[in-house]
């Protein structure tokens, strides 16, 4: 068996060792004669597998029974408008801070259900940077608050949770949950698209605190009102099943492993590994303000971009998929998230060595 180092993105890698189990079990679920896929979402074995694993982030993520988990689906992008159809409640205006282009998303779509406060932006940096808290000017009256702490596009990445007083705080986790540990009690909501460290696409995952549930608006529809979703245990429609039952699978692996704890070791020195050598070099470079660099995105630019062709073509022959980076940045990314193996950052290091030997 052979397998790349697949620094995309997303959908990005996943374990291995989870795949080989979900391949084991493919066409027979622990002696049901069924894959999961074929499973009711009614059966007792499949409510099973879900109820574990919503367990099983739970104990990982340290959310307590103060939040509801959703297993919702339709990506990280339908909660930009669920959350404020859903948090707006008899306000009217809520704020965002603009770090980048899924900030810049989340700010456009909920610009049609809300007044959207930008509170503070970097683009005039070319999102380079986070703006000092001090800066901000958030509305003390916002319905919430929200932020994208980990920007997957740009590789930009908060190293403090913003302080939001009793406005709610709202982030688009979808490039950095499970990354390493969080204190979950300081956000109103945390949503994710599973795509990166969670699982396959579509699944997003959802954790909200109770209190904030029931107010959505009238014309909310059904499958978008998280109070509905929270009420049927995430199964008013029939959900993406394989998808929640892989996602278990990855939780399963990753509290193997240690847990975030482990992972957020692991991961620090995976990007302390490559920004390190990045640095080191006159060839690549990466221009975000070193205290907010991306653990799991890391964008990088050659000193010619002439090569980057030639580059690519190099790393694709050596299995190393996927490191071209975002049609609107240019340059290269390496998305090295838990499931990527310390290997995989030496082998990136490797050849990149080697490639500015040869052409530097
Ligand atoms: N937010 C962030 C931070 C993302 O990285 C992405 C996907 N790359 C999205 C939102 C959109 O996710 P989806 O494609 O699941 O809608």
């Amino acid at each position: 068996m052979s397998r790349a180092y697949n620094f995309c993105a997303g959908p990005a890698i996943l374990p291995t060792e989870v795949l080989q189990q979900a391949r084991e079990e493919m066409l027979d679920w622990r002696g049901t004669g069924m894959s999961v896929m074929e499973m009711s979402h009614r059966s007792g074995e499949f409510v099973a597998i879900a109820k574990e694993a919503e367990r099983d982030l739970r104990d990982l993520a340290g959310v307590s029974d103060d939040y509801a988990v959703l297993f919702m689906q339709g990506g990280a992008s339908s909660q930009f408008a669920t959350v404020p159809l859903n948090l707006l409640g008899d306000k009217s205006s809520a704020d965002y801070i603009n770090t980048g282009i899924w900030s810049k998303k989340a700010i456009a779509e909920a610009s049609r259900f809300a007044d959207v406060n930008v509170a503070a932006s970097s683009e005039a940096d070319g999102f380079t940077t986070v703006p000092d808290q001090s800066v901000w000017h958030t509305n003390p009256d916002a319905a919430y608050l929200h932020y994208t702490p980990n920007e997957t596009i740009g590789g930009l990445e908060y190293d403090f949770i913003p302080e939001s007083g009793s406005v709610p705080l709202v982030a688009d986790m979808s490039s950095t949950i499970l990354s390493r540990p969080l204190d979950i009690s300081r956000f109103g909501l945390i949503y994710a698209g599973a795509q990166k460290n969670i699982g396959p696409s579509g699944l997003v995952v959802v954790i909200i605190r109770k209190d904030l549930l029931g107010q959505a608006r009238a014309q909310t529809p059904t499958m978008l009102n998280y109070q509905v979703i929270a009420d049927n245990d995430s199964m008013y429609n029939t959900p993406a099943t394989y998808s929640w039952y892989l996602a278990g699978l990855v939780f399963k692996w990753l509290k193997a492993r240690g847990g975030v704890q482990a992972m957020g070791e692991i991961n620090r020195r995976k990007a302390d590994k490559l920004y390190g050598y990045i640095d080191a070099s006159d060839f690549y470079a990466n221009p975000i303000e070193p205290r907010f660099r991306s653990w799991m995105n890391v964008p990088f630019t050659l000193a010619d971009d002439s090569l980057n062709s030639a580059f690519l073509k190099g790393a694709e022959e050596r299995g190393l998929l996927n490191l071209k980076g975002h049609r609107t940045v240019g340059g290269m990314r390496a998305s090295i998230y838990n499931a990527m193996p310390e290997d995989g950052i030496d082998a990136l290091i490797d050849y990149m060595q080697t490639f500015e030997k040869e052409r530097a």
